[in-house]
């Protein structure tokens, strides 16, 4: 972490490590590939365990397969090579009076040259074996008699992350001199907050490095995480300040007049939520601030219609739209939707993804011509939205007026530089979490600050909701439309598949349709494509008579919408896929779900791909067959078996997998957190927001335009 962040003006904590006594050139060198550039770095250098030196463990009493620390006195000590001198192993043995312990290295010769008779060695390690007492590669550190060991040995020390040649013993001393001569250098980055229960800033370092007790460590945590989370909540605030003082929102309300059309050729009538969620985003799309909202709603909550609607309300305003979907089949399933919808209405929709430019326009039938050239059309003029939804527009071709899709559904492809949309007024990403920061950026900055609506329906636990996704406001449809029966889900390991065959067959014998998903199609190389092969055999053996279509992400567009067509219409029984059907694909008819090695998938992928079932009225069953002999695998599957609850699932993911698995952090151009963890530290993280709202209030109106804003 770089205390510059925080600190307005240089300060000597910016300076680089080379100040410091006793670091070099080569020091610099081995410093710098751990991220430790300055001083301020090495003060903020998080120790990765602390060893409490107060009580060391006495050899005598180690016990087996225990992490001990020990110490004692090399009694002997030697290398021996074996393998015609290919494998070595080094070893010494402690003494301290209680009793012996041999430690060992395998194929680490050079390690003799730290050690030798008589060192007293510190060690740190798993206990494999008491007859007789072994650590094998245990951390070690030897006590240089007469130097100042205060820092050292009998008190709490910090163990640090290390890199080639850099020893413990030495990193510590060197952060515990750049300490004494900076430590002044750490003020409180915001003198006026009171923070009365936590240490400040600077005692906050101290506690870090050297804890007088083992419940100064999580102090020190909760003050150094607290920091990190207001400079996030800070950013995250004065962004959403400038936004407001610069952009002003386009009315897109509507009035109405195509969603009432809309809404009664519909065929079902919206839920509550629903609802409700339209309502907040009518209101943030009528004007003011340009709307930044996230929809979340679980799969197959309905989405896509709040979409639709969300688009007429921009139309009927004299706006045009852009949705933007993951993969070619989800927006191709959304262009046949919205061509469906919306062409009844004489809008017209465009689809644009790496194979396909079409429209509704050009093709009156939904099917979809691959495009034949990389050329862009000739620009074509905008004429006068309101003409193109007038009722007499609609009875004309649009076609005739050559002008751009008031809507227009596709991929990454949107995002290229040759695509333009004039007239922008609301910008929709779909399944949100698969793209970055960046792309929605870029996609945003196709118009002037155009409402922005991006959906998933990976439940935002209310820790990331408020760091990850804090600039967005967010909505949720908590409410599946009526007659969904809950999805039956059942963890199974390999040795049953045959009896899962057979259930399956029984299915199909009733007429209906099955995913079977298989982790590893997707994989590189020719190996993955033979895998595919192969599985499709096997699982068209077991499946006798029934048709099985093959669906992965590296076969041609044409085939891969063929293949979803076939699946739709019933032509296709059984759909062998990879993950690509997780996100948003609709076939009622599908009530079975099999994922083979459900263990290699994330448990809110998981809850993703069940949600592909259970969209009719027919009972659905989603089958999880783990690798043979993975207890521990099956074990954690189970919260999918026990609950449907997406907000469950997702709370259970985050805490075994981390957010970034979740919802791609990496890509979230969040900067990175040393002390904060965004799976716990939700009362810091709400703490954090308040306090920098009551800092960004004081603040002078800031007016000035920035590259950041304008999202
Ligand atoms: P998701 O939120 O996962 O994107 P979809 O928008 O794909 O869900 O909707 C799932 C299915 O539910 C679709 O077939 C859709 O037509 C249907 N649906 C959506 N809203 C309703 C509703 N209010 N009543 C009945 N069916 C609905
Ligand atoms: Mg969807």
């Amino acid at each position: 972490m770089s205390e510059a962040a925080s600190t307005p003006k240089p300060s000597a904590l910016a300076r680089p490590v080379v100040v410091l006594r006793g670091v070099g050139p080569d020091r610099r060198a081995q410093l710098a590939r751990l991220g430790l550039n300055t001083v301020g770095d090495l003060l903020f250098h998080r120790p990765r365990r602390y060893e409490d030196r107060r009580h060391f463990r006495r050899i005598g009493e180690v016990q087996l397969g225990e992490l001990a620390a020990t110490r004692g006195h090399i009694v002997a000590l030697g290398l021996k090579r074996y393998a015609k001198g290919q494998k070595s192993v080094f070893e010494f043995i402690l003494e301290d009076g209680t009793g012996r312990l041999h430690c060992r290295w395998w194929n680490l010769p050079y390690m003799q040259q730290y050690f030798a008779q008589g060192d007293e060695v510190l060690v740190y390690g798993k206990v494999n074996s008491l007859r007789p007492r072994t650590i094998d590669h245990p951390e070690t550190e030897v006590v240089v008699a007469n130097e100042d060991n205060s820092i050292h040995l009998s008190r709490i020390v910090p163990i640090y992350p290390l890199t080639e040649g850099l020893s413990q013993r030495w990193l510590r001393s060197l952060i515990f001199r750049a300490f004494q001569e900076y430590g002044t250098a750490i003020t409180e980055p915001w003198p006026k907050l009171s923070i009365p229960d936590l240490p400040p800033r600077r005692k906050a370092v101290e506690m870090l490095h050297y804890p007088a007790e083992l419940v100064d460590l999580e102090l020190s945590r909760c003050r150094l995480a607290l920091d990190e989370l207001i400079d996030l909540q800070l950013a995250i605030q004065r962004r959403r300040k400038r936004l407001a003082a610069n952009a002003r929102g386009w009315p897109c309300g509507g009035d109405n007049r195509l969603i009432k059309p809309f809404l009664a050729q519909l065929g079902f009538s919206l839920t509550t939520a629903q609802t409700k969620v339209l309502r907040e985003i009518r209101k943030d799309m009528s004007g003011g601030q340009p709307m930044r909202r996230l929809l979340q709603g679980d799969v197959g909550s309905g989405k896509t219609v709040v979409a639709a609607c969300c688009t007429l309300m921009a139309l009927e305003s004299g706006f045009n739209v852009v949705l933007m979907a993951p993969t070619e089949i989800l927006a191709e399933q959304h262009f046949q939707n919205f061509a469906r919808w919306f062409g009844r209405l004489g809008i017209e929709v465009g689809l644009r993804t790496g194979s396909y430019r079409t429209s509704n326009a050009e093709q009156r039938t939904s099917s979809i011509e691959p495009r034949t050239s990389n050329v862009e059309p000739p620009a074509r003029s905008p004429s006068p939205l309101a003409s193109r939804l007038s009722p007499k527009a609609d009875r004309q071709s649009p076609i005739a007026n050559r002008q751009s899709p008031a809507l227009t559904i596709g991929t990454h492809a949107l995002i290229e530089d040759s695509f333009g949309q004039e007239n922008l007024g609301l910008v929709i990403i779909d399944e949100q979490h698969k793209f970055g920061v960046a792309q929605r950026e870029k996609l945003v900055r196709k118009g002037r600050y155009p409402h922005l609506l991006v959906m998933t329906a990976t439940p935002i636990p209310r820790t990331l909701g408020l760091t990850l996704y804090g600039d967005l406001d967010i909505s949720v449809i908590d409410e599946l439309p009526p007659g969904r029966s809950p999805v039956k889900t059942f963890v199974r390991s390999a040795e049953r598949l045959p009896k899962v065959w057979e259930f399956i067959r029984d299915k199909l014998t009733e007429g209906r349709q099955a995913f079977v998903v298989y982790s590893r199609v997707e994989e590189g190389g020719t190996g993955g494509l033979k895998a595919v092969t192969k599985e499709r055999d096997a699982v068209q053996k077991a499946l006798a008579s029934y048709r099985v279509g093959l669906l992965h992400g590296r076969l041609p567009s044409e085939e891969k919408e063929k293949t979803m067509a076939a699946f739709r219409n019933g032509a296709i029984h059984v759909l062998l896929a990879t993950s690509l059907v997780e996100v948003g694909v609709d076939v009622p008819n599908a009530t079975i779900m099999l994922v083979e090695n459900a263990e290699q998938f994330g448990l809110a992928q998981l809850h993703q791909l069940r949600g592909r079932i259970g969209r009719g009225s027919h009972e659905s069953y989603c089958i999880l067959v783990a690798a043979p002999n993975s207890p521990e695998a099956e074990e954690r599957l189970k919260v999918l078996e026990e609950t449907g609850d997406g907000f469950r699932i997702a709370e259970a993911d985050l805490k075994l997998r981390g957010p970034g698995d979740l919802l791609g952090q990496e890509q979230s151009g969040m900067p990175p957190l040393a002390f904060a963890d965004l799976k716990e530290d939700l009362a810091l993280i709400e703490r954090a927001r308040s306090l920098a709202a009551s800092i960004i209030t004081v603040e002078p109106g800031n007016r000035h335009s920035t590259a950041d804003e304008r999202r």
